[in-house]
């Protein structure tokens, strides 16, 4: 999945990083609005400039500033803006000047093969301004002088920014898509718990996405590779005080959510089993025809043994019927078991439902089945199956070409989705059969 061109804040803490962040993303708060429990160390927003697209990342965040793994965890940081950025923006402090962990950082740069800007911070007057030749020491080229705090030299800082981007052009059109996913379920299941646990991930970056309402914030994330919007987390954090907003919170909003994702996690609590609320959830995704997974969270309450699980499991199949094509995971947002499992199984429903099967390989591997075995009617008049089709994806959906549509029952719907799933999977993801007369 492609992505906009990455640019990646580095520095050492106090350089002025997070300020010239929200310069560049022309705010004045931090975007993402501090929520007690959820570490972050790294913040991404899209900056458009003259007609260009990219993200900006602050590394910065909560360094140990004293203890002596504070070099370990600025290498850490720079290694990981290295592989992940497309372009360094190593931040100094005019003030300050050259300092030795300047330099370290220096020399991890040069090493590496990304393409860097040695930026200058706090030129705020004449007298800082002579500092900046100090910076021709680091070896790498024209120091960039700028005051992040009164605004200056920032647009001729976009400027280089966007000249030293490679393929800035090319990638803005393919650069939107997304894997959108609604973490839905009851309250108390553990959704925020689940959000929080992601946020805390190192392979997450957060970014909040423009023009959605503060009261329902998307967060957008990288995670290998993917990007992934996870839908309305303010409704998600949000606690349900009041008695009446457990019916709010539980329909309307879920609904919501629900409508504009592509996969949807429902959560359901392992010490309670699936209850009509959660059948509920479930039957929302799918009548609206999303991909599914279903997390049974607070695995770590239940007592077990080396049955359990798949004894679980079988319950649980059995009570989902006709949904026993959706993916089930025991999960812990307490301990962190199979949490980023989630993502990984969210990702491929959404492959999934995506899929495209031709009209050739349907027929191939299943054609002949359903022409030999086409629904049994009391009357003389024959029913003929003809042929099958994938009409679309993202959902699919298929047509059955039939003499008798009117024959075509609900016992036979469930066998033809039962062979197509024998064959092509679409696990996690509800298949719609129409039935056309030939
Ligand atoms: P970070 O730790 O690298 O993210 O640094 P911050 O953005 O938090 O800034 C550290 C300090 O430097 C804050 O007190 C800022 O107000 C200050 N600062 C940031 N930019 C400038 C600037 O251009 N000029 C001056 N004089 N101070 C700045
Ligand atoms: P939400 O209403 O669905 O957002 O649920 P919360 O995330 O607020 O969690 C409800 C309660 O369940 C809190 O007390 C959490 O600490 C607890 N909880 C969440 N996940 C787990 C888990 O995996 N194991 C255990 N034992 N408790 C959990």
């Amino acid at each position: 999945m492609s992505r906009l061109p990455l640019v990646a804040i580095i520095g050492r803490p106090n350089v002025g990083k997070s300020t010239l962040f929200n310069r560049l993303i022309r705010r004045r708060e931090a975007i993402v609005d501090d929520q007690p429990g959820v570490t972050r160390d790294r913040k991404v927003a899209p900056v458009e400039w003259r007609g260009a697209v990219f993200e900006v990342m602050d590394t910065g965040g909560y360094l140990p500033i004293t203890s002596d793994v504070f070099l370990a965890s600025i290498r850490d940081q720079v290694n990981r803006a290295i592989q992940e950025a497309d372009l360094l923006l190593f931040l100094t402090d005019a003030v300050e000047g050259v300092t030795p962990v300047d330099q370290e950082i220096a020399q991890i740069v040069r090493s590496s093969e990304r393409k860097v800007l040695l930026v200058v911070n706090k030129v705020d007057n004449r007298k800082t301004e002579e500092q900046i030749y100090d910076f021709y020491q680091l070896g790498l080229g024209d120091p960039i002088p700028i005051s992040a705090e009164q605004g200056k030299g920032i647009g001729d800082l976009l400027d280089t920014i966007t000249e030293n981007l490679p393929h800035l052009g090319e990638k803005r059109e393919e650069a939107v898509e997304a894997v959108h996913l609604a973490v839905v379920g009851k309250p108390n299941v553990g959704k925020s718990s689940f959000l929080n646990r992601l946020i805390g991930e190192e392979k997450v970056l957060v970014t909040d996405i423009p023009g959605t309402t503060r009261d329902s914030v998307d967060v957008r994330f990288r995670f290998f590779g993917h990007d992934i919007v996870l839908i309305d987390t303010a409704g998600l954090r949000k606690k349900s005080r009041i008695k009446d907003s457990v019916e709010y919170f539980s329909t309307v909003r879920t609904l919501r959510s629900i409508e504009r994702a592509d996969v949807a996690v429902v959560m359901i609590d392992a010490t309670e089993g699936l209850t009509h609320q959660d059948k509920a959830v479930l039957a929302q995704a799918v009548a609206h025809k999303k991909g599914i997974v279903l997390a049974v969270n607070k695995w770590d309450l239940v007592k077990k043994d080396e049955k359990t699980l798949a004894a679980y499991e079988n319950e649980l199949k059995a009570q989902l019927g006709n949904l026993d094509y959706i993916p089930i995971l025991m999960i812990s947002c307490k301990t962190g078991l199979r949490v980023q499992q989630v993502l990984q199984t969210a990702l491929s429903v959404y492959q999934e439902r995506k899929k495209r099967v031709s009209t050739a390989e349907l027929n191939e591997k299943i054609g002949t089945v359903l022409r030999e075995q086409p629904p049994l009617v009391k009357d003389a008049k024959p029913v003929k199956v003809h042929y099958l089709t994938q009409v679309r994806s993202a959902p699919p959906v298929f047509a059955l070409f039939t003499n008798r549509p009117r024959a075509i029952g609900a016992n036979y719907r469930r066998f033809v989705e039962k062979k197509i799933r024998e064959q092509f999977g679409f696990f996690g993801v509800p298949i719609t059969l129409a039935v056309r007369k030939k």
